[in-house]
């Protein structure tokens, strides 16, 4: 991770950088102007001494021209005949001329150059020359020359009455032009002569004349080493003496040598305090303005930075879905502009609304989908997921307290029945107000929910009475007594309910379900409408169950059925009406077992069909061998169960085996028990009619068990109608009974139709059957059902021309 160097940080020291830079060069640009008019004044100082010096030895040379020309007018040279009396007026006014006008030495010299008066014998070097060139010309002349000092020279050319020239020539110090330069200027000045040949080069100045000796002296010796004349001349020396600061310039003098010059040294102490003072504070308002300009771009900066970090710091806000947060606390009122983080401010206050939208939308979906996935669309019950998980807690919640979880299995009874007859909206209606009973027998804490189907399971929770699921089952039945009212009908449901509680957490949902399940099938079993409680036993019962189912699929293929027949008889003669097929099981192991331990499970299994028609079959071709042995009449009665009454398949076959085995359909009858009747009414009565049609009798066996009135059965293509041997076995002792067996037998005949008693196992019961007009009777009475063998040695031993021997008329 780099170190964190904020925008704001960034920006701030990007444009003090720019700044300095800025300040600086604008302040070394006015350094420089400040530099260069020094330079320039300098410059303009140094024309000005020369012209002030010009001007002076001018005045100076003047002065002394017009004296001298005033003194030989004075005089009155031109009425002189020679210049004797003149040089003798010069030699008396010579001490006031060296006085007042510094006058050094006199020369006069007449035309041939020769000299009349001197003050002093030798003659400067240059004086015959310019005497000769005063004659020549007739006008003056003047020069300087220096040698260990420096003098000036004048010559004046004179005129006496016999018109002879004469020159006077006059020699003056340059001290009074000095020191009235110095007067004039202030700067100290000197005559100085420049010797390149003497070393070091410091040493080549030679002093000569100056108005301040010591002060120049003192000056010069500090002159740098590797001092060059050209420098000098251009641009003058900067020079530290004595805590003072001096600038000395250096002029050529018109002298006629040219290695003389004139040296101005000026004390520049006060004006390069001055400057300093200029610069410092050039620089010190340059300072000033940069800090102010930092400070004030620092303050800007600094805010947008705030604002910035103010912003990201609550942006997790909204991953926290705190909206309304983020926006409270995010939103600041612009200063006096709107700018960029404004505007990034209302995108993300835009954004929060779009997010906080979508989050909704999001948690309704989840809702939504949290019904779906939990609740039954129809019935608005918590569902087999809601189920699942509220069991898991309550069942993990055991753990902590000790408590009992009870669970009770609904089944509707019959519902399918109501829903192939009346429709599904009806029974949709029907599961609604199931649905609706059910949560007003339960508290709070429980839980009612849809299994599927017709199936309801309610959860019942924390400390509770071992008896209160009971007095639940027993609530929901109160309930469920009330009519319900579907397509302007009263219908009465009632439903079957199987228990199973636990105490121990380590139960899981599925295993408290699977339980109650069992207790509820169980429920079942025993006719519905009743509440069972779950018990080891019925896992035994269920095991048991399995390995009969296992064992069942096997029997078919191993062919271990085989079919056993019981005689019918007709009441009024003994004769042998019909035989009833009834399935038996050659167990490997248990021998011969009875249908009522197996019939039950394999008419809820995928074999029962298979099973059938080899029943149906093995009748077909016993049919055709009692017909071959001279039993024409004998019908045989075959149990249909409802399962295989209700495969469409069943006229075909039946169609295709009355061919294969060349039998009649006449000499057969199907025995359908109430149950299978009305399990779907409409079906049945259109295929019953179908094989009525090709000639096929039909039997209701077990009447009077079911709840079928006789009436509506006989809506039905049915012939004859067999009374259920329990109201034999009762009919002696049991009056009730007995009015059974009597009003049935009328009503049947009524119907013109025909009835069997079933069970008959006395000749005290056969009398009374007889004196009731019973059309014909079945029972151990007259015969054991009797395995094939058995009964064609019967058929060959007790019926004699188609009756009974043994019947007594
Ligand atoms: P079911 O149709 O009522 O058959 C009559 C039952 O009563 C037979 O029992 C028979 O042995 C018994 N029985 C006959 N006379 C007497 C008597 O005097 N006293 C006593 N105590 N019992 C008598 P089984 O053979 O055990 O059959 C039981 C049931 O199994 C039958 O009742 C029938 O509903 C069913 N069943 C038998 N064979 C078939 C079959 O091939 N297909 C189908 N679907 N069901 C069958
Ligand atoms: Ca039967
Ligand atoms: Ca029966």
């Amino acid at each position: 991770m780099r170190p964190f160097l904020s925008l704001p940080a960034k920006i701030v020291v990007l444009t003090l950088s720019s700044l300095l830079l800025m300040s600086a060069v604008l302040t070394s640009v006015t350094l420089i102007r400040l530099e260069d008019d020094f330079t320039k004044q300098q410059q303009i100082t140094q024309r000005q001494r020369i012209q002030q010096f010009d001007h002076l030895n001018n005045a100076l040379e003047n002065q002394l021209r017009s004296w001298l020309e005033s003194f030989a007018e004075l005089a009155k040279l031109r009425q002189q005949q020679d210049f004797s009396e003149f040089a003798n007026q010069l030699n008396s006014h010579y001490d006031s001329m060296t006085v007042h006008l510094n006058v050094e030495n006199l020369w006069l010299l007449d035309d041939q150059l020769n000299l009349t008066y001197a003050t002093a014998k030798t003659l400067p070097d240059r004086l015959l020359q310019l005497a000769q060139q005063v004659l020549t010309e007739q006008r003056p002349q003047s020069e300087m020359y220096c040698r260990s000092y420096c003098v000036k020279l004048l010559l004046l050319p004179l005129q006496n009455a016999n018109g002879d020239l004469a020159v006077v020539a006059a020699s003056t110090t340059l001290l009074d032009v000095l020191s009235a330069m110095r007067q004039s200027t202030g700067s100290d000045i000197a005559v100085v002569q420049y010797d390149p040949q003497r070393r070091p080069p410091q040493s080549a100045l030679n002093l000569l004349s100056t108005s301040n000796a010591d002060s120049m002296r003192s000056l010069f010796a500090v002159l740098p080493a590797n001092l060059s004349m050209t420098d000098l001349v251009e641009q003058g020396i900067r020079l530290e003496h004595n805590q003072r600061t001096f600038r000395l310039m250096v002029l050529p003098l018109q002298v006629s040598e040219l290695s003389y010059y004139l040296a101005l040294a000026d004390d520049v102490t006060p004006f390069e305090r001055a400057m300093a003072a200029h610069r410092w504070q050039i620089i010190g308002v340059g300072l000033v303005v940069f800090l102010l300009l930092a400070v004030i771009i620092y303050i800007l900066i600094f805010r947008l930075g705030y604002r910035l970090q103010r912003l990201s710091r609550f942006l997790p806000l909204l991953a926290q879905r705190q909206f309304q947060q983020f926006r409270e606390r995010s939103y600041s009122q612009p200063w006096l502009f709107s700018d960029d983080i404004d505007t990034l401010q209302t995108a993300a206050i835009a954004l929060s609304h779009e997010l906080e939208r979508l989050h909704h939308q999001v948690e309704r979906n989840t809702q939504e989908l949290e019904n779906i996935a939990m609740f039954d669309l129809l019935t608005g019950l918590p569902n087999r997921n809601m189920l699942q998980y509220h069991l898991k807690k309550q069942l993990s919640a055991m753990e902590r307290q000790s408590a009992t979880v009870s669970l009770l299995f609904l089944d509707l009874d019959d519902f399918k029945k109501i829903n192939d007859s009346l429709g599904h909206a009806s029974g949709d209606l029907l599961l609604t107000e199931a649905a609706n009973r059910l949560r007003l027998c339960i508290r709070g804490a429980d839980m009612a929910c849809r299994f599927g189907g017709d199936e309801f399971v309610v959860v019942l929770s924390g400390h509770q009475h071992h008896d209160y699921p009971f007095q639940v089952a027993q609530r929901i039945f109160d309930s469920f007594k009330a009519p319900v009212w579907l397509e302007q009908q009263q219908y009465f449901m009632t439903t079957s309910i199987g228990i199973a509680m636990t105490s121990h957490a380590q139960t899981t949902p599925d295993e408290l379900i699977r339980q109650a399940d069992m207790a509820m099938y169980e429920a079942k079993e025993q006719g519905g409408n009743r509440v069972q409680q779950y018990s080891e036993q019925m896992q035994q019962r269920l095991a048991q169950r399995l390995l009969l189912e296992q064992e069942l699929k096997q029997a078919v293929a191993m062919g271990q059925f085989c079919i056993y027949l019981q005689p019918q008889f007709a009441l009024h003669d003994g004769r042998l009406t019909g035989l009833e097929a009834l399935l038996r099981w050659q167990h490997p192991e248990r021998g011969m077992v009875a249908p009522d331990d197996f019939i039950a499970v394999l008419e809820s299994s995928a074999q029962m069909n298979d099973v059938g028609y080899w029943v149906i079959r093995r009748c077909f071709a016993l049919a055709k061998q009692l017909q071959v042995a001279g039993h024409d009449g004998v019908r045989l009665a075959i149990n249909l169960s409802a399962e295989q009454f209700a495969d469409p398949q069943l006229p075909a076959l039946l169609a295709q085996w009355l061919l294969e085995f060349g039998v009649t359909a006449t000499q057969f009858e199907f025995e359908l028990t109430e149950r299978s009747l009305v399990k779907n009414v409409e079906a049945t009565l259109s295929l019953m009619n179908k094989l009525k049609d090709m000639g096929f009798h039909f039997a209701i066996d077990d009447f009077g068990t079911g709840y079928s009135s006789l009436s509506y059965l006989t809506q039905m293509p049915v012939d004859t109608i067999k009374i259920d041997k329990s109201f034999l076995f009762g009919m002696l002792d049991n009056s009730a009974d007995y009015q059974v067996i009597i009003s049935t037998i009328a009503m049947v005949h009524n119907l013109q139709l025909k009835v069997v008693a079933e069970g008959v196992e006395s000749r005290a019961q056969l009398m009374m059957l007889k004196k009731h007009h019973c059309d014909a009777a079945q029972g151990y009475y007259f015969a054991r059902p009797l395995s094939e063998p058995a009964l064609w040695s019967f058929l060959a031993q007790k019926i004699q021309d188609g009756k009974l021997l043994t019947f007594d008329e």
